[in-house]
C-alpha cells in the first residue's frame, strides 16, 4: 500500500490537527451534517486528498509555507502536502447546504441543534456564481437538512436545482443532490436536472439505527436508494455509512453488500464527535487499521458488484476529503 494512504488513514483517525495563523485564510466551515460549525483545511498529500479538521488540541500539528503544508507529530516530520483551496466547503466543487436546519435528531448530528440558516435562492445562486469563477470547478452539490417536511425540502431543492441549470447557461457542470428521500424525490431531481443523488442510510446496523436516526425509516431509506439507482444509474448513487458508533465490521460488510448489489456506492464515514451532541451519543475511535481494513473490503465489494468510484461526478466520492476511497486512494 501506498504510504500516503497510511498517513492518510492516521491523521482521519486524529480527526484533525493543531494550525498556525497562516492557515487563516484558507479554513474552511462546514455547514452540512456530523462536522457541521467546524473549520478545515484541505492537503493533498501524494495525489491524495485530506480533510484537517482544525483542533485546539491534536498529537498533529500543520505548518504553512509557499502553499505547501508540512504536518509534524511528536516534534518529527509525519507528513508533507499541497494546500488545496475549497472553492466552496471543498475543492473543486461548489458544495451548498441550503437549510441548516432539521427537523429530525440524529444524535450523531449537531444540525438539529445549530439552528442555522436556511438559505435564499439568490444566496445559494451567489455561491454558483462565485464558483463559476474558479477554473478548478468540476462540480456542483447541494445538500440540506429538512427544514418544514422532507417533501417541501425536495421540492424546494429541486427548484433550486432548476435555477443553478439556468445559471450555468450550458456549460456541462454536473450537479448533484443530497437530502432525505421522498416518494418522488429521485423524479423530481432528476428533472431539475440532478445528475446524482446521495441518500445516507447513516448505520447499517439496524438495531442501533432505531437508536441514533429516531423517526427515520431504514427500509424506507433502502427502498428510495434502490429506486433512485433506476432513476439515475449505477455509480450515481450513494449512501454515507458511519463508523464508530458501536457497529461491528461484520454489520458493516453485510450491509456495504447489501447497498452495493442495488447499485449503490457506499461511503464509509468516520463519525467524528461533535461537542454539541456530547452525552446524546457515545462514539468510539476508530483506528487507520480498522478504516483501512475497511475500506479494502469496500473495493472488494464495490469490484464484485461492478461499480466504481471513479465515475462517480458529485460530492463526496469524487471529493474524497473525509474518506479512504477505493480506486481512488486505495
Ligand atoms: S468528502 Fe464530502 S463531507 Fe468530506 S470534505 Fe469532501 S464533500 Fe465535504
Amino acid at each position: 500500500m501506498d504510504s500516503s494512504v497510511r498517513k492518510k488513514a492516521e491523521l482521519i483517525e486524529a480527526g484533525g490537527t493543531t494550525v498556525d495563523d497562516s492557515f487563516l485564510p484558507y479554513q474552511s466551515r462546514s455547514t452540512a451534517g456530523p462536522g457541521a460549525g467546524l473549520e478545515s483545511v484541505f492537503v493533498n498529500i501524494d495525489g491524495h486528498r485530506v480533510r484537517l479538521g482544525v483542533r485546539q488540541a491534536s498529537k498533529f500539528s500543520a505548518t504553512l509555507k509557499d502553499g505547501m503544508v508540512t504536518i509534524y507529530a511528536g516534534g518529527e516530520e509525519f507528513a508533507h502536502g499541497r494546500l488545496e483551496h475549497a472553492i466552496s466547503h471543498c475543492p473543486e466543487q461548489v458544495y451548498v447546504t441550503v437549510s441548516e436546519r432539521c427537523a429530525f435528531d440524529c444524535k450523531f448530528c449537531p444540525v438539529p441543534k445549530l439552528q442555522g440558516k436556511i438559505k435564499s435562492d439568490e444566496e445559494v445562486l451567489e455561491l454558483v456564481r462565485q464558483g463559476l469563477k474558479s477554473p478548478d470547478l468540476r462540480a456542483i452539490t447541494i445538500t440540506s437538512g429538512v427544514w418544514t417536511t422532507p417533501e417541501e425540502e425536495a421540492g424546494r431543492i429541486a427548484r433550486i436545482v432548476r435555477l443553478i441549470k439556468k445559471e450555468l447557461a450550458g456549460r456541462d457542470i454536473p450537479i448533484g443532490v443530497s437530502i432525505y428521500a421522498t416518494d418522488n424525490s429521485s423524479e423530481l431531481l432528476k428533472e431539475a436536472g440532478a445528475v446524482e443523488v446521495k441518500y445516507n442510510i447513516e448505520t447499517v446496523d439496524r438495531e442501533l439505527f432505531e437508536k441514533v436516526c429516531p423517526g427515520l425509516s431504514f427500509d424506507y431509506i433502502v427502498q428510495a436508494l434502490e429506486h433512485a439507482v433506476e432513476v439515475f444509474g449505477r455509480n450515481h448513487v450513494a449512501s454515507n455509512i458511519l463508523i464508530g458508533m458501536g457497529e461491528s465490521d461484520e454489520t458493516v460488510i453485510e450491509g456495504m453488500e447489501m447497498l452495493a448489489s442495488k447499485g449503490v456506492i457506499p461511503i464509509l464515514r468516520k463519525t467524528n464527535p461533535h461537542p454539541l451532541r456530547a452525552g446524546d451519543i457515545k462514539v468510539e475511535p476508530v483506528s487507520a487499521d480498522r478504516l483501512l481494513k475497511l475500506a479494502g473490503e469496500q473495493r472488494r465489494i464495490l469490484e464484485k458488484h461492478g461499480l466504481d468510484p471513479t465515475r462517480a461526478l458529485t460530492g463526496c466520492v469524487p471529493c474524497t476529503g473525509c474518506d479512504i476511497t477505493p480506486r481512488i486512494d486505495l
